[in-house]
């Protein structure tokens, strides 16, 4: 069996254009554009490519972009005071801090000072709980992309065997709350745990969100299994020089899977898409009009 290769660019270029015909449709029938500030602390440099990247899509997508640089010796007070004053800004419709920040900033402190309804990323106590109470809420970016890239390859996801390899509060939570909201059957493994190998012989769909190059081998995959490939890791190439590769060893895993996504290309775009896209809702929900449906969850 070769695995179709679940295509993200593809996949998140359809996101961002349904994004961008919903802010038309804002923009000329209510007067509406909506907003998303980013904010970054520091000089990291990965950041700034991050940052850089979202704020041209969310331009490319009509929205309006206000982009905060403050640098390394921003105290937490002044980044609260800034956050504060977003909150009530109008024409903020999400507020996103890059992480990670500088030392000395607490991030959980800074994630619950942005309003729940303007939280693009997600991360707020309220919208954890709210998701894990199976109300409204704002979905995090990576697990909303990954499902749906599996809505879209299963339609109804109900009584599937469903493996989520981590737990962080960003990926692996959040998405095993979300395949629960769908009715899978859902195992959260982590580095305690001892029969990982036996628990991915039965999962018709795995995600992978580990930090760990090529850690899941093909071998320990269900045969036909969906493989959703979260991992970003940089490892040495052949010729000295580096490159990207995910969590799963795509190769072996391409022979046994029935689709799985590639590193690069697969979640990585749809992370963004997805930022675009909680933008949007967030900006529906500001003025209580009837969000688009295919945007959320
Ligand atoms: P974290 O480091 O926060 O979490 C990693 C998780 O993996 C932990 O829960 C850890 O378990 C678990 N783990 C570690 N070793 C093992 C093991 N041997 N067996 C099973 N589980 C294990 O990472 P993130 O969730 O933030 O990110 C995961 C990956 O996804 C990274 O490569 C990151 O770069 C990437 N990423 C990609 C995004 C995208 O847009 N594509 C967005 C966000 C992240 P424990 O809790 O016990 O320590």
């Amino acid at each position: 069996m070769t695995a179709d290769v679940i295509d993200g660019k593809q996949f998140a270029l359809q996101i961002r254009e349904r994004v961008a015909s919903h802010v038309s449709e804002l923009i000329d029938s209510k007067g509406i554009t909506p907003g998303l500030a980013v904010i970054l602390v520091g000089d990291d440099p990965a950041s700034e490519v991050y940052v850089r990247s979202k704020g041209k899509q969310t331009v490319e997508a009509g929205m309006n972009s206000f982009e905060y640089h403050l640098s390394e010796t921003t105290t937490q007070g002044e980044l609260l005071a800034l956050i504060g004053q977003l909150n009530s800004d109008t024409a903020v419709h999400g507020i996103l801090v890059q992480l990670p920040l500088p030392k000395g900033i607490d991030e959980s402190a800074v994630t619950n000072a942005i309003a729940p309804e303007k939280d693009v990323d997600g991360f707020h106590i309220s919208n954890a709980g709210m998701l894990s109470t199976g109300q409204k809420a704002m979905v995090p970016c990576t697990p909303l992309g990954c499902l749906m890239m599996l809505r879209a390859r299963y339609g109804d996801l109900s009584g599937l065997n469903a493996v989520v390899i981590g737990r962080s509060n960003i990926v692996g939570k959040p998405m095993a709350q979300l395949l629960l909201r769908e009715s899978c059957t859902v195992t959260v493994a982590h580095s305690h745990t001892t029969n990982l190998q036996q628990l991915l012989s039965d999962a018709d769909i795995v995600v992978a969100a580990v930090g760990r190059p090529l850690f899941v081998s093909g071998d320990w995959l269900k045969p036909g299994a969906t493989v959703i490939d979260v991992g970003i890791n940089r490892i040495e190439n052949a010729e000295g020089g580096t490159r990207l590769v995910g969590d799963v060893d795509f190769d072996s895993a391409k022979s046994k899977a029935g689709a799985i996504t590639p590193v690069p290309g697969g979640v990585g775009p749809m992370t963004i898409a997805c930022l675009l896209a909680n933008t949007v809702t967030a900006c529906y929900r500001a003025h209580s009009l009837p969000e688009p449906l295919e945007l959320s969850i």
